[in-house]
């Protein structure tokens, strides 16, 4: 039974199949001029259509495919900053694809700040207001957080932001919230937004940036000038037919599928009530539960739940072998919590039943650990 739909999804039987048909019958160059390219051309920006579409974009935007949302989020940043620029700030607790990026210009010579969180996950709003200055340029700002499922209120934050000054650009990691929550880019009043396939039950290796019409953003990746010389590379059309279709399967049960999430969520929280080594720390989305089981380190309960063939994930799976969980220690837990910290994430698909089976062999294998080692 597999906890970790946060770190991967498995593909929709629909996406697949579409993926094997493209590959098998379309698999010719966007690029090329005869008329088969033509065709694969046409696929892209159908597919491009489709998923602008679920994003609630305008259809004057631009979506820009990527081989995921790493790039995506690495070209929302770099695509946005000039030398000689102002101040960029970043959330504390961002995916490493965020992060990583920040310390490195950072050490380069960016003027980079941090907005701290609160202890619910969310970014602190004083801290927001007092960092937000005049003098910046580009604001990044996770949706859904993908360690906790803290819900940033990135509307209010946009609104903010551009009272202050109209010319920043904001982008937001929305990984974790599409397909999930309805998103509604214009709405939002996000300028950039970043999307993954294989979080939304699509294939691996796809991903998308939102660009929102009139803002410019430099391309990353030079070469043959494709997605309108935004991003150049051979578009990889199997994947981005199937992303697509999954984000088209998604979007169309999100609400259905998120009351059922929030039921197997309450059902997990309702069973821990009482049980005294359990503590949440998670807000937010139905679809992760952030907790820690005192006295039991992340990593033996989670290969003690391997024998059952339950998996789990101990946070962030790119970053899983760090020790501490960045999220976490800017929500200012305890190391004993940190330590012990897991990550449940679900998916639409998982049962009642699987969620019962899960409770129970938790309990059951946090006191087997807790009496051995209290007897020693
Ligand atoms: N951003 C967030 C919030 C994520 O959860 C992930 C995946 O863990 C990523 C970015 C990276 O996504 P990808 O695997 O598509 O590069």
């Amino acid at each position: 039974m597999f906890f970790d739909h946060a770190s991967t999804t498995k593909i929709f039987p629909s996406s697949l199949q579409q993926y094997v048909e493209v590959s098998e019958n379309c698999y010719y160059n966007p690029s090329a001029l005869y008329k088969k390219g033509l065709e694969a051309k046409n696929y892209v920006e159908k597919s491009r259509s489709i998923i602008k579409r679920c994003l609630n974009a305008s259809m004057l935007d631009q979506l820009i495919f990527t081989s995921g949302a790493t790039e995506a989020d690495q070209l929302a940043i770099l695509g946005s900053i000039r030398k000689n620029g102002g101040k960029l700030l970043f959330a504390e607790g961002e995916h490493p694809a965020i992060d990583q990026e920040a310390k490195d210009l950072g050490q380069k010579g960016y003027r980079i700040e941090f907005i701290k969180l609160t202890k619910e996950g969310v970014v602190d709003i004083v801290d927001f207001k007092k960092k937000c200055t005049p003098d910046v340029v580009f604001i990044s700002i996770m949706h859904i957080s993908n360690e906790t499922g803290a819900i940033n209120p990135i509307a209010s934050l946009v609104q903010i932001a551009k009272q202050v000054n109209p010319s920043i650009i904001f982008h937001s990691d929305g990984v974790q919230a599409f397909g999930k929550i309805k998103v509604n880019v214009q709405q939002l009043g996000v300028d950039l937004y970043t999307i993954s396939g294989h979080k939304i039950h699509g294939p691996k290796g796809i991903g998308a940036l939102y660009v929102k019409q009139g803002i410019t953003i430099k391309p990353v990746l030079l070469g043959g000038g494709q997605e309108n010389g935004k991003r150049s590379g051979t578009e990889n059309v199997p994947a981005i037919v199937a992303f697509a279709d999954a984000a088209t399967n998604i979007t169309k049960d999100i609400e259905q599928h998120y009351q059922h999430v929030l039921s197997l969520k309450q059902y997990f929280l309702d069973s821990m009530k009482g049980y005294a080594p359990f503590r949440n720390h998670s807000f937010g989305s139905p679809y992760i539960i952030s907790c820690s089981f005192i006295g039991m380190k992340a990593e033996t309960l989670l290969h003690s739940l391997e024998q059952y063939d339950i998996y789990i994930g101990t946070g962030s799976a790119c970053s899983s072998k760090k020790t501490n969980n960045r999220t976490l220690q800017a929500m200012g837990l305890s190391q004993e919590e940190m330590i012990s910290s897991i990550r449940i994430s679900f998916s639409f698909e998982q049962t009642i039943e699987e969620v019962q089976y899960l409770v129970e062999k938790i309990k059951y294998e946090v006191d087997r650990y807790l009496s051995i080692l209290y007897k020693k």
